[in-house]
């Protein structure tokens, strides 16, 4: 499989005990149906208050901005077809049409994992129920706004 950005071949890598493809040259990451939640689950990582305010107000930027490059169309490196910019509550990913997966730029992947992680830090039983029952490859980014909204709140 080959890096949808840079067309260098992907490798594979561990990245807290699950596999990924991964672009040397980008630093970028393709992720397989369903292995965004396995890298959740993991939590290896914790994430200093820094690093959080730090992907806080990246996110907010992006979600000004819009993605760098918002132009460029990927192409699933699974399928070939055009993957779609998903947008949810102002955060982009390049996913496959078909549901395959989708692709992560340089950074991303430690973004949604300190979203991930605060999120079960800050949500409410309700919500994380809540989030439970919407489980699917893209549920990491359907409580956005309430995580932001959190998190901007916290003194
Ligand atoms: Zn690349
Ligand atoms: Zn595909």
């Amino acid at each position: 499989m080959d890096c949808p950005v840079c067309d260098e071949p992907l490798q594979e890598v561990e990245y807290e005990g699950v596999k990924l493809d991964h672009c040397e040259k980008c630093d970028g990451f393709w992720l397989d149906a369903g292995e965004i939640q396995k890298v959740n689950a993991i939590h290896e990582k914790t994430f200093s208050e820094e690093q959080i305010a730090k992907a806080v107000d990246l996110l907010e930027k992006k979600a000004i901005v819009g993605k760098s490059g918002e132009t460029r169309r990927i192409k699933c490196p699974k399928c070939g077809k055009e993957c779609k910019v998903t947008s949810t509550s102002g955060v982009s990913v390049d996913k496959c049409p078909d549901g395959e997966g989708m692709w992560l730029d340089k950074g991303e992947i430690e973004k949604l994992q300190i979203m991930a992680e605060e999120r079960s830090r800050i949500y409410t039983d309700e919500e994380k129920q809540e989030f439970r029952e919407g489980a699917d490859s893209l549920s990491i980014f359907r409580h956005f706004s309430v995580f932001m909204h959190k998190v901007l709140k916290r003194d």
